[in-house]
């Protein structure tokens, strides 16, 4: 009883006679409280909290001597980004796959490129015959081929190692012989349900493509269990990055148990410097929901779970998301009217459904079609009839929203469904959009706008490593809509750059229900910030992507500085 009244009478003490820590004034403070742009003249940290904002003279008068002030110069300081969904994970594994993404990003325009990079990380990491080499981010839309590799191909300059080229989209690969003989696929195999196992033309051998729940035998290659000691290294390494780009708070949405034992030793010894939201996949549900495994919905030394990840297609990029119309181009492995396929059965999808509401976990769906969205709408109403427990705030996340019907939004005001956009998809595959989806289709894809005027909160995210981690450049892509071909994709679907910013931070932080703690520069919130070299708001929008992150602020703490 004592020592509560103790720690009481110093944490008191703490605020009057030893605060503040920090004090930031001389520049923009935009908060992103409400619904317009509000500014303020100064704001002070205290610990790891926001203690004041206000009136510059007002807050510079609390200044004690071990006080820092922080002359912001004409800079902008707004809330810590917070991305709305992402792999941190597999971005710290791609750290040591080769980078097959075209140009910006990378520098892959055709096979031959392929085979560079692949034989540059060979050699970058000594890897042994045997060994498996894997590269990401290869996309035929843009490679000069205009089609996917083939084994043959990486069988014919890498015969002793199993090779795995990954999509862009995550949603489909390309392996070798090898590798193909190490996930014991052959003629014989048959496709697996929710997933396709591309054949020679007139003939059962494996082509070397493989899209969705095919890839499965694949993952004990792809997620190697590493020493603990290099998964720490790989992961500082990814933390630092994100940093650099402004994000206080990372999503790894697709945890396995190996991913989970990673995270865990992290937040225990105390070494994740940003946040991360967490989501199991529903593989694990049985083993995290109702166990007392996981401990739902509060961070821990830094990591929080806050719901159970369920894919239900793939990606509109690689044609194979779940479409009520058809492609308008060809698809790999399908002829005729093709509209992608769905990786869950309707049952499957109901019966999640049912556990994760009956134990309070919050559910994120990937849907980028707008069947799959139509199958979660559908186990949602069949969880609440059974459940029969309405007025709940489920907070039901879908992932992408990508190919919407604009009456889905309707469903999602109804449902109180949340959607994460992918809006970085109308820069980097816009064009391709237009052509497999049609215009009208294509215009739609992510349509924030449209959200925004049904008054629902929406999240932006760059889906790391799909697409690189820089925030600017999310809400760049949310503001303008501009294809790699210079096109408008949807002009009217084109948000106001404060819209935009909200999707980054107080709309993100409702989604991963921290509002209270998060997404906005208020007193009592964390002071999780970061200072930008221009405002968003007042620079030309087509060049809000070239703005610089100049420092990133978790929890009162500064993270990341620029060398200036
Ligand atoms: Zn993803």
């Amino acid at each position: 009883m004592k020592k509560t009244i103790l720690a009481i009478a110093v944490s008191s003490l703490s605020f009057s006679v030893f605060a503040v820590d920090q004090i930031y004034w001389g520049g923009d403070i935009l908060t992103m409280r409400g619904e317009s742009p509000e500014y303020v003249e100064a704001l002070a940290v205290t610990g790891n909290k926001i203690s004041h904002v206000g009136k510059k003279d007002q807050l510079l008068s609390l200044k004690k001597s071990h006080t820092q002030i922080i002359n912001l110069g004409g800079k902008t300081l707004l809330p810590g980004f917070i991305d709305g969904h992402g792999h941190i994970t597999q971005y710290a594994d791609a750290l040591e796959q080769a980078e097959l993404s075209p140009p910006p990003v990378g520098k892959v325009e055709s096979i031959p490129d392929i085979i560079r990079e692949l034989k540059a990380l060979q050699k970058r990491l000594n890897i042994k015959d045997s060994q498996v080499i894997i590269g990401s981010g290869y996309d035929p839309e843009y490679l000069k081929e205009k089609r996917h590799p083939t084994a043959a191909e990486l069988d014919a300059v890498f015969p002793k190692n199993p090779v795995i080229l990954r999509h862009a989209s995550g949603h489909m690969l390309v392996a070798n012989s090898l590798a193909l003989k190490a996930a014991k696929i052959t003629a014989a195999t048959p496709d697996p349900s929710g997933g396709a196992i591309i054949r020679k033309p007139g003939s059962q051998e494996p082509l070397g493509l493989v899209q969705e729940t095919a890839m499965t035998p694949f993952l004990p290659m792809i997620i190697t269990k590493r020493p603990m000691q290099k998964e720490m290294s790989l992961l500082k390494q990814a933390l630092d990055d994100y940093a650099k780009v402004g994000v206080t708070t990372a999503n790894e949405a697709l945890i396995t148990p190996e991913k989970m034992e990673v995270l865990n030793y992290a937040a225990k010894n105390n070494l994740l410097s940003i946040d991360i939201v967490g989501l199991p996949f529903y593989l694990m549900a049985n083993d995290v929901i109702g166990t007392g495994k996981v401990k739902w919905h509060e961070y821990n030394n830094g990591l929080k779970y806050a719901g159970l990840k369920i894919a239900l297609d793939g990606s509109p990029q690689g044609k194979t998301a779940y479409l009520t119309e058809h492609y308008h181009t060809p698809v790999p492995g399908c002829t005729g009217h093709c509209h992608g396929f769905p990786n869950m059965t309707q049952e499957e999808v109901n019966q999640i459904f049912v556990k994760a509401y009956q134990h309070q976990v919050q559910i994120y769906a990937h849907c980028n079609g707008d069947a799959s969205t139509d199958m979660m709408i559908k186990g949602h109403q069949f969880a609440e009839k059974k459940l029969n427990t309405p007025g709940i705030d489920r907070r039901t996340v879908i992932i992408h929203s990508q190919v919407m019907r604009p009456e889905q939004l309707d469903s999602y005001k109804k449902f109180n469904f949340y959607p994460t956009f992918f809006t970085n998809h109308t820069y980097f595959w816009g064009d391709a959009h237009m052509a497999n989806l049609g215009a009208k289709r294509a215009s739609f894809i992510s349509p924030m706008a449209s959200a925004k005027k049904k008054g629902l909160k929406f999240a932006n995210h760059n889906d790391a490593p799909v697409t690189p981690i820089s925030q600017m450049m999310v809400l760049w892509s949310s503001v303008n809509r501009v294809s790699k071909s210079g096109v408008v994709v949807g002009p009217n679907e084109r948000v106001s750059p404060y819209v935009g910013l909200q999707a980054l931070t107080s709309y993100g932080a409702y989604q991963y229900r921290d509002e209270a703690i998060k997404g906005s520069l208020e007193v009592g919130k964390l002071a999780d910030m970061v200072v930008l070299d221009a405002n968003p708001l007042k620079i030309e929008p087509l060049k809000i992507k070239d703005i610089q992150v100049l420092r990133t602020i978790k929890s009162g703490k500064t993270i990341y500085q620029a060398k200036l």
